[in-house]
């Protein structure tokens, strides 16, 4: 059999292993994974409550589209019901965007580099991804705004990007939409959006109720801490949004994912203890790196990518063996650097007592 000519050229996604395998090979009974930028907090603890409320549920389909979620989700952000879209993970949502709106003939620009997603979900649809370069890390909105063309359907803009951290502010973003064309649509995800503390990022909801070609991505794996649920969501012009129900699974979003995104959603001092203690890694972190002499991308999200300046799967691996998984930067495109998740204070000063082990540096 044979499968569609365009996934020749697809990636498969290489999952890291499993952590109960990486202790066993290393003999360590503690390993430390600050590879996927997880909340190190967990979630809240009224996640787990709510779940047992919903045991009696099991056996029935969820509800499609998330009724209740929806409405607490819509007066939370203060945008209109029909204006939000639920996926199994803002992945999920990705996938969605791109099966509605790209097909063969059409482009889609993104940063060189991005979160992966982008760019597989468009070669899935037979498209061109048109990468362009970026400025120290951070998007080039100039040169991605001369890169549309009569071709181009979505611009991809990850705010803060992964994997390097840096953000575009509120203007940068209004000047960028005020050069692109109506039959766009410009995406930005905003996985990290709250961590987010510079006061000059975006308001992207303002932008969305004001511009339909504004689609938000956000998602409840990052601050919620409900990675395993596999919930994220989209804010965008109720008439995209309808475009989008026609490829949306019915029940994309699981029972227990609304119920636990609902459960922390409501738990604000959690997400504010989880802002302000991220903050405070970052700033220790990038202190430390600073005394050392090593640079980094300013981080705003909840991970630092950081220069080594020794070869990054090096440098991934001897952290390995010291029960530390980091996220090399060799496969991401950046030879020398490392992307570390934001852990708890412990979890940090670990990672810096082991990265200057590593690195031979004064600790
Ligand atoms: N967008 C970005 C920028 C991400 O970093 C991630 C997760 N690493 C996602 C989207 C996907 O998140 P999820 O599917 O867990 O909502």
């Amino acid at each position: 059999m044979k499968s569609k000519s365009v996934l020749q050229g697809v990636p498969v996604y290489q999952p890291g292993k499993p952590l109960e395998e990486v202790k066993r090979e290393l003999g360590l009974e503690e390993v430390i994974k600050l590879a996927s930028n997880e909340n190190p907090y967990g979630c809240s603890p009224s996640v787990w409550e709510s779940l047992t409320e919903e045991q009696a549920h099991l056996f029935m389909y969820p509800e499609g589209g998330a009724p209740q979620l929806r409405q607490e989700l819509a007066s939370h952000l203060n945008v209109s019901t029909d204006r939000i879209l639920f996926g199994n993970g803002s992945d999920e949502i990705v996938q969605m965007i791109a099966r509605t709106y790209l097909e063969p003939g059409y482009e889609a620009v993104m940063a060189d580099i991005t979160f992966p997603r982008y760019k597989t979900q468009t070669l899935i649809e037979g498209c061109t991804p048109v990468e362009v370069p970026m400025v120290e890390g951070t998007h080039d909105l100039d040169a991605m705004a001369r890169a549309v063309n009569d071709h181009t359907r979505i611009v991809w803009v990850c705010n803060p990007n992964n994997p390097t951290g840096t953000i575009i502010s509120h203007d940068a973003l209004v000047s960028f939409l005020d050069r692109l064309p109506d039959h766009v649509l410009v995406v930005v995800d905003e996985a990290y959006q709250e961590y987010v503390t510079d006061p000059s990022y975006p308001d992207t909801l303002s932008l969305v109720e004001k511009d339909p070609r504004v689609v938000v991505l956000r998602t409840f794996s990052k601050i919620y801490g409900l990675a395993a649920f596999r919930i994220g969501y989209a804010v965008a012009s109720p008439g995209i949004v309808d475009e989008m129900n026609r490829v949306r699974e019915p029940f994309n979003a699981n029972r227990l994912a609304q119920r636990a995104a609902r459960a922390a959603l409501a738990d604000r001092e959690f997400v504010e203890n989880c802002r302000r203690e991220n903050r405070r890694g970052i700033e220790r972190i990038q202190a430390q790196l600073d005394e050392w002499g090593l640079s980094y991308f300013p981080a705003h999200g909840n991970f630092v990518m950081m220069d080594t300046e020794k070869p990054a799967d090096d440098v991934f691996q001897c952290l390995l063996e010291k029960g530390m998984i980091v996220r090399s930067g060799a496969a991401l495109g950046y030879p020398t650097h490392i992307r570390v998740t934001v852990g708890t204070p412990e979890q940090n000063q670990r990672f810096l007592q082991e990265l200057a082990g590593c690195l031979h540096l004064p600790k």
